[in-house]
C-alpha cells in the first residue's frame, strides 16, 4: 500500500446524524476530500445531507442508494466508485459486512463503532480483530473507532503516553452531555444502539481483571458527581464502554481503567420504566399477528437524533483524566474537549453529540487519505501516531486542553 494511489475519493456509508457532520467537514476540506459519494438505504436522507451540502459549501456530493448488508451490491457500488477508502457510519450492525465488501475490492475501511450482532446486546473487537490476516494480506487498512469515544479519548492515550508519561497507571474516561434538547426523552446518537449499550451490565479494568457492576439503571450501580470545565457539577456514572476493551490490550501496564458518561435522573427514570414494560427488548413480539421488536418500534417512535440540532444548548465535555509516572515523579493530567450544541448546529445542523463523533471521522479518514497513516491490517485507532490528528482536532473544530488535576479516588 502506499499514499501515490490516493486521489482523495471517499464513500461515506450511512445519511445519519454522524454521517452528516463528517460529509459537511470532508466537504469543507476540499483539497483532500476531492470526491464524496454518500450511500445509504434512505436514500432521501442522503439527498437532503447533499443539498444542505451545496448550500453551505457549494459543493456537489454524489448520493446512491444502498443496503450495506448486501456485500455483493456493496462491492458492486464500490467498483463503480472506486473509492480510496470507504467510511462506515451506518450501524455497528454493518460493521463485518461492510469490511467484506471492503475486502473483496481492496479498499481502506474506517468507522466509529465496533461490531455488534442484531441479536444479542454484546459488543466487542473480537470479530473484527478476527480479519486481521485477511486485511494484511490485501495489503489494505481497516482502522477500527474513530469517533470520539471510541476515538479521541484513544488517540489522548496515545499521546499522553508518547509526550506526558513514561507509564499510565490510572485511566479514567469521563464523557459529559450537559446540554438540553427539549424533548422530555431522546437519545443523542440512534437510540437502538444508545439504549442497548447502557442496559448492560458494566465492566472496568483493575488490577489485571474485568470488575463487574449494576447496570447503570439498577441498585448498586457505581455514581459519583464530577465537576466538569465549563459544565458543573455532574452525576457521572461508571459504564462499560467499547474503546476500554482495546486500550487495557494496546497500553500495556494499566492499572486500572474506568469509563463514566453522565445521565440525568430523567433519562434514568425514563429508560428504567420502558425496561419494565418491555420496550427495550431486543427479541421478535408477535402482536397481532405481526413480528415486531420493541427496541425497533420505540426508535421508531423517538426523535431522530439528526434532528435534534435545532433549539440544544449547553456543551459536552468529554476527556481522560490519566495518573502516571514521568521521570520518576507520580503526575495527573487531564485532556479533554468541550463542544458547545448551538455551535455545532450553526455549523453542519447536528447537535454536537454528532458533531464530536463526525469532525473525528473525517480527521481518521484525511489521516488514511493523506498517507499519515499506513499499514496493512487492523488498527485501533491508539496504535496510530497520534500527533498529526491531535493538530487537526484544534484545526478543524475539537479544540483540546491539557491541564494538571487531582488523581481520582
Ligand atoms: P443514525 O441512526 O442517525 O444513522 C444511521 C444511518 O445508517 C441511517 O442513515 C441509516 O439508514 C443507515 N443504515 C442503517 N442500516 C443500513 C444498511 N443496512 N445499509 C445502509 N445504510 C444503513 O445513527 P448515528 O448517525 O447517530 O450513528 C452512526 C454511527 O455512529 C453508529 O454506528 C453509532 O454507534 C456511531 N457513534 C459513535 C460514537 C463515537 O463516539 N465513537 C458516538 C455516536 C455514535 P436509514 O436512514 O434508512 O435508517
Amino acid at each position: 500500500m502506499g499514499t501515490t494511489k490516493m486521489r482523495g475519493r471517499i464513500m461515506i456509508i450511512g445519511a445519519g446524524g454522524v454521517a452528516t457532520v463528517a460529509t459537511h467537514k470532508c466537504a469543507q476540506v476540499p483539497e483532500v476530500f476531492t470526491e464524496i459519494l454518500i450511500a445509504t438505504r434512505t436514500l432521501s436522507k442522503a439527498e437532503a445531507i447533499k443539498a444542505e451540502i451545496r448550500r453551505r459549501c457549494g459543493r456537489d456530493v454524489r448520493c446512491a442508494q444502498i443496503d450495506a448488508d448486501d456485500v455483493p451490491a456493496l462491492a458492486g457500488l464500490i467498483e463503480d466508485f472506486r473509492p480510496d477508502l470507504v467510511l462506515n457510519l451506518a450501524l455497528p450492525y454493518q460493521d463485518l459486512h461492510i469490511m467484506d465488501a471492503c475486502l473483496e475490492t481492496g479498499v481502506h475501511y474506517i468507522d466509529t463503532a465496533n461490531y455488534e450482532p442484531p441479536d444479542v446486546a454484546r459488543f466487542e473487537y473480537g470479530w473484527q480483530w478476527a480479519y486481521q490476516e485477511k486485511f494484511r494480506q490485501k495489503g489494505i487498512m481497516a482502522v477500527l473507532g474513530s469517533g470520539f469515544d471510541p476515538g479521541v479519548t484513544n488517540v489522548f492515550t496515545a499521546y499522553a503516553l508518547k509526550h506526558l508519561f513514561d507509564k499510565i497507571d490510572y485511566l479514567d474516561i469521563l464523557d459529559c452531555n450537559a446540554g438540553t434538547h427539549g424533548h422530555p426523552f431522546a437519545t443523542n446518537f440512534n437510540p437502538e444502539i444508545n439504549i442497548r449499550e447502557v442496559t448492560q451490565g458494566v465492566r472496568h479494568w483493575e488490577a489485571g481483571a474485568w470488575v463487574e457492576t449494576p447496570a447503570i439503571i439498577e441498585e448498586g450501580s457505581v455514581h459519583f458527581s464530577f465537576d466538569y470545565p465549563e459544565a458543573g457539577p455532574r452525576e457521572s456514572y461508571l459504564l462499560y464502554h467499547e474503546e476500554l476493551e482495546s486500550l487495557v490490550s494496546h497500553i500495556k501496564g494499566l492499572k486500572r481503567a474506568r469509563f463514566w458518561m453522565t445521565f440525568s435522573d430523567n433519562y434514568l427514570n425514563h429508560l428504567r420504566v420502558l425496561r419494565d414494560v418491555g420496550m427495550t427488548r431486543i427479541d421478535e413480539v408477535d402482536y397481532e399477528g405481526c413480528k415486531v421488536v420493541p427496541i425497533k418500534l420505540l426508535k421508531a417512535l423517538l426523535p431522530e437524533p439528526a434532528s435534534l440540532g435545532a433549539g440544544y444548548t449547553g456543551k459536552t465535555v468529554i476527556g481522560n483524566i490519566m495518573t502516571g509516572e514521568k521521570d520518576g515523579r507520580t503526575i495527573t493530567r487531564y485532556i479533554y474537549n468541550v463542544c458547545d450544541h448551538e455551535e455545532a448546529f450553526r455549523e453542519t445542523g447536528p447537535q454536537a453529540v454528532a458533531y464530536t463523533t463526525g469532525v473525528p471521522a473525517m480527521i481518521g479518514s484525511l489521516m488514511v487519505l493523506t498517507g499519515v497513516w499506513q499499514g496493512a491490517g487492523v488498527y485501533n485507532i491508539e496504535q496510530l501516531d497520534p500527533d498529526k490528528f491531535m493538530e487537526g482536532l484544534n484545526r478543524y473544530g475539537l479544540p483540546w486542553q491539557i491541564v494538571e488535576h487531582e488523581p481520582l479516588p
